[in-house]
């Protein structure tokens, strides 16, 4: 390891989080500049709480569709970490064990003399008149003297404000705001819809769909995939990814296509048929077509009692097409998101105009970086949210090793 200069600095670079962005940031730097000093500070008693979770486990680290993804896999190679692409262009640590990414990139930073501060919460910091940064940190008391850090440059890698329980509160953003940046409205994002009707006889049904959204009466997204029903909310990917486009202010309703793969004639046919079977009810005449759990609903909706006589709705056309638009949107009105407990990413966060997108390097206050979920990015399901704190983390760490190397010049 090369020797590390002597600086009236402690570290001439501080990562404030130990997640996915921060991690990334500081291995690159201390690959960068091995002459350089850098520290990551973790509030929580381990690294990586988040991405050790990520993709129930498997860790969706990124997706080919995603933009520079030749700068992102490039460091995957660097940090040896192995990857497989499954069918849909979502890309996993090949072994699919979310905690071996987090270890591995510990291991590797430590291994080129990175400072992994554990227990250490920074509770906040200022920018000095001469350069640098003073950081308050609130250490385990086993360290004595860990309670402030002079850095010459600072990583704000403190991710979102969901799943609180990992370590993320959302103090990223009270830092940028101290220290002047504007952050954007923070709403969580990927998370389960609650909708008004009840739906506790649903609870722990699946089924495939094209799930739309109307935003005061037009659709303003769909996508399809399995929705799965809770006891007063929906879920399931293609819900989260529709979370996205939720916000406060304007009437959203959701209506789910649970015959996507018939056209409109197609079903009507199918329809006729069944109904027109002597001696069975509308609910009997369903099954096949509909999970019996929700055949009850959709008659509902199409104001079909459950013991009807097929044929007699078959008698009047005018019935026929409504319990065919209620297969083909199932509708429901949106009540709220699950919060803040239960959302994967938060939307909203420092503004990118504020923040150059090649060093990650405030465009406010020398000296300071920006990476991952604290910024204003959120990405739809798929390893695109992991995807970004790697990239943004890498362009950090470098920014941040060049400032050094300039300012020490
Ligand atoms: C259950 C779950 C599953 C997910 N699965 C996926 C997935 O498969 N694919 C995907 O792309 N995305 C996934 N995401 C989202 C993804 O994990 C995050 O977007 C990503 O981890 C953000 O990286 P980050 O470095 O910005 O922040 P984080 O990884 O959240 O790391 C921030 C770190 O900062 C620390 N910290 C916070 N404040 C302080 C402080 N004051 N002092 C010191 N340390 C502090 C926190 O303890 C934390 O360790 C998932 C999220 C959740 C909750």
């Amino acid at each position: 390891m090369a020797k590390k200069m002597k600086t009236n600095f402690d570290y001439d670079m501080a990562v404030i989080g130990a997640g996915a962005s921060g991690l990334a940031a500081a291995l690159t730097a201390a690959c960068m500049a091995p002459e350089l000093s850098v520290a990551v500070f973790e509030k929580k008693e381990t690294e990586g709480k988040k991405l050790s979770a990520a993709g129930n486990g498997r860790c969706n680290l990124s997706n080919i569709r995603c933009e520079h993804l030749e700068e992102v896999m490039d460091f995957f190679g660097k940090a040896g970490i192995a990857v497989r692409k499954d069918e849909e262009g979502r890309l996993y640590p090949y072994s699919e064990e979310a905690g071996e990414v987090t270890s591995l990139l510990t291991a590797g930073a430590e291994s080129r003399g990175v400072k992994i501060h554990l227990n250490s919460e920074i509770t906040g910091m200022e920018a000095l008149p001469e350069g640098g940064f003073l950081l308050f940190a609130c250490g385990k008391k086993s360290e004595p003297g860990a309670e402030t850090v002079r850095a010459r440059t600072v990583l704000i890698a403190a991710g979102g404000k969901s799943y609180a329980s990992m370590g993320t509160t959302g103090d990223g953003y009270v830092m940028a705001r101290k220290l002047g940046h504007d952050v954007t409205g923070l709403v969580p994002a990927l998370t389960a819809v609650e909708v008004s009707e009840d739906i506790t006889a649903l609870k722990g049904a699946r089924v495939k769909a094209e799930a739309c959204l109307y935003r005061n009466g037009e659709m303003i997204f769909s996508e399809r995939g399995e929705v799965q029903f809770r006891a007063d909310s929906l879920s399931g990917i293609c819900i989260m990814n529709m979370s996205r486009y939720i916000r406060r202010g304007a009437d959203y309703r959701i209506g789910l296509n649970i015959t996507a793969d018939f056209s409109r004639a197609e079903l009507e046919t199918i329809l006729r048929n069944k109904l027109s079977l002597k001696g069975l009810s509308a609910a009997e005449a369903l099954k096949t077509l509909v999970r019996h759990q929700l055949a009850f609903t959709v008659l509902k909706q199409a104001g079909i009692e459950p013991d009807e006589e097929g044929l007699s709705i078959l008698a009047d056309a005018g019935r026929l097409e409504k319990l065919a638009d209620a297969l083909t949107c199932m509708k429901f009105k949106v009540k709220g998101l699950k919060g803040w407990n239960e959302a994967q990413v938060t939307a909203g966060g420092v503004k990118l105009s504020q923040v150059d997108h090649m060093t990650m390097e405030s465009k406010l206050v020398p000296g300071l970086f920006f990476s991952g979920e604290v910024l204003d990015y959120d990405g739809p399901c798929g390893g695109y949210n992991l995807h970004h704190a790697w990239l943004t983390g890498i362009r950090a760490g470098k920014g941040m090793a060049l400032k050094c190397t300039e300012s020490i010049r």
